[in-house]
């Protein structure tokens, strides 16, 4: 097998990996927008949500493992409530989350958060902040 094989066999991997996560048809999104018109982080976004579902219809993972929105989505859940398709963007969102803690892309480590912060933060802060972030 060729080096280019392989690079293709592990990006189709990514795609498939997300894809089964989220359980979505990415084939039913038709780039309407209304998930993203919607989304209260969309501002703050590199690839919202109408984004993040082009690129995983084109099987772009590179770009989509770049990419960091998914890190702005605050779970609110309005992007599928939205769509007519009755796709869900916050799945996938949370699958690419999922994926990037599981191959080490992004971790977080408790100890490395400043002691200052600690004393201060709400403790359900914190006990929710490391569900969405820690393995
Ligand atoms: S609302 Fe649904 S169909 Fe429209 S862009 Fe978003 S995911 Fe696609
Ligand atoms: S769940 Fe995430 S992507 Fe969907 S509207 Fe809310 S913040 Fe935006």
């Amino acid at each position: 097998m060729h080096a280019h094989d392989s690079h293709e066999v592990e990006v189709d991997e990514f795609i498939e990996n997300i894809t089964k996560m989220s359980g979505e048809d990415f084939s039913l999104c038709y780039q309407c927008g209304k998930c993203t018109a919607g989304c209260p982080m969309a501002d703050v976004m590199d690839f919202p949500p109408t984004l993040v579902m082009r690129y995983m219809q084109m099987g772009l993972s590179e770009e989509l493992k770049k990419a960091t929105s998914r890190w702005d989505c605050v779970g609110c859940l309005v992007c599928g409530s939205r769509c007519p398709k009755f796709c869900n963007p916050a799945k996938v969102m949370e699958s690419l989350r999922l994926d990037d803690i599981k191959s080490g892309r992004r971790q977080e480590e408790i100890e490395a958060l400043p002691v200052n912060f600690l004393k201060k933060a709400p403790q359900q802060a914190i006990v929710s902040g490391f569900r969405k972030y820690v393995p």
